[in-house]
């Protein structure tokens, strides 16, 4: 078994094991950690696994470098990943386009696969007597399935900032539900403050005693996991060709992990890196252009990143003709989110989201280029997070699973803060 260290993307420094790459987040030299060696799949694996669990506690431990035993990974799997991963057949005119629904999770979106299990294996990869505090800026998805994730681990503190009134009334609700260990501030301000607290809070003298960390898709601990239902759908679908994966993309976290899957060993066509206006990846794919340019914001909420930060791992893993060739860019406007919707519903009865729907649509788009190979479509949230769009785009609400109904209804806590780092620090010191 090959040992995997993990490096900078640049390029500082020696390279680091994976507890120290999970445990800090960030290197010192503010690149992302990538694997310098690439861990090969167990043979196998795709007959002999059970379930994703399965999955993930013969294959991570590779990637772990003997940190945990392989026993403590499969706890760690199996406690993270207990809920159902399906891939469902779309049907005729949708023939060999299947759906990964990747939102059956507790938050309802496909990051409860990276926060869940990443929390675990911090939690214990931490040293004895340590303790962590998760310090996280969310506009949407990523802030409830990491709180959600660590809520209730032992050594480990979980701070949510997110723009009071700048998210959906849905997401609100998930952010604020009242967990053990998690503190949530609705920041007077914009998303961007948010993060601008976030990076003075890292460096603030005053806050090292807390040993902040970070959570967000920079954390190589969420991309190890989010190889797992990757290998899931490969061995469920047990295709008779490698298969096309279609990721709805913001930061390229998913899409990062997908590839990291396939030069593992996975089997894969291709992959199709599916955006909202927030075109920036597939203009580098098309014309080269590296130039960034603000978000704008979409029905498609969790994708309006105009830096994509996996972009900086991408370029490391893969150069870009290679890149080229493995991976096909595509846009789609809101409008066309809306009517690739009503499309789907139309043609086969089945709704989905508005990030969903931009995938579907990229699908639409190049499927004849993809011969006989089969597709795979991640479904990235579930629709009923989203009802406005739904409702704008079907005329009716989703139906609301009761993971949901219960989040809605769960006891509330969350503390109204200025925009600036002393409102913040007050809190977090007194406590
Ligand atoms: C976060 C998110 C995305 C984008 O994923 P990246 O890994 O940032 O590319 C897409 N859809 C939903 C619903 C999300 O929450």
């Amino acid at each position: 078994m090959t040992t995997v260290g993990y490096v900078s993307t640049r390029g500082g420094g020696a390279p680091v094991s994976a507890a120290e790459a999970l445990l800090a987040g960030i290197a010192p030299d503010g690149g992302l950690y990538v694997p310098r060696d690439i861990a090969t799949l167990p043979e196998n694996l795709f007959r002999e696994a059970r379930s994703i669990a399965d999955v993930g506690a013969r294959v991570l431990p590779r990637w772990l470098g003997g940190a945990l035993s392989a026993d403590e990974t499969a706890d760690v799997t199996h406690d993270a990943l207990n809920f159902a991963v399906p891939l469902v057949p779309l049907g005729e005119p949708w023939e060999a386009v299947y759906v990964l629904e990747l939102f059956h999770g507790p938050t309802l979106s496909f990051k409860d696969f990276g926060a869940r299990t990443m929390a675990r294996l911090m939690s214990r990869l931490l040293p004895a007597e340590e303790r962590l505090t998760i310090l996280v800026a969310t506009s949407g998805d990523t802030g409830s399935a990491v709180a959600d994730g660590f809520a209730g681990q032992p050594n480990i503190d979980v701070v949510l900032l997110y723009p009071k009134g700048q998210v959906s009334s849905v997401q609100e609700r998930q952010l604020i539900a009242r967990r053990p260990g998690v503190r949530t501030f609705a920041v007077r301000g914009t998303f961007d403050d948010c993060q601008r607290l976030v990076k003075e809070a890292f460096a603030s003298p005053d806050l090292r005693e807390l040993r902040l960390s970070s959570a967000n898709s920079i954390n190589i601990g969420r991309l190890l996991p989010q190889m797992l239902y990757y290998l899931e759908a490969t061995r469920v679908g047990a295709f008779d060709a490698p298969p096309v994966f279609c990721v709805p993309s913001g930061n390229l976290g998913n899409l990062t992990a997908g590839i990291l899957a396939h030069l593992s060993g996975m089997p894969a066509r291709g992959f199709v890196a599916a955006h909202n206006a927030n075109d920036f990846f597939p203009r580098f794919l098309s014309e080269g252009d590296e130039s960034y340019r603000q978000s704008v914001r979409t029905y498609s909420n969790a994708m309006d990143v105009g830096v994509p930060s996996n972009f900086e791992r991408l370029r490391v893993l893969l150069d870009p003709g290679a890149m080229r060739t493995l991976v096909t860019g595509e846009c789609v406007t809101d409008d066309e989110t809306l009517q690739s919707m009503r499309r789907v519903y139309d043609e086969v009865g089945y709704v989905t989201d508005p990030h969903t729907a931009v995938g579907l649509e990229a699908v639409r788009r190049h499927r004849r280029e993809f011969g006989r190979a089969p597709v795979v479509v991640l479904s990235t949230a579930h629709p009923a997070k989203f009802p406005d769009v739904v409702e704008r785009a079907l005329g009716f609400e989703p139906a609301v699973p009761s993971t949901l109904t219960r989040l809605l209804t769960a006891e509330v806590d969350a503390i109204e803060i200025a925009p600036g780092l002393d409102d913040l620090a007050r809190h977090l010191q007194d406590r």
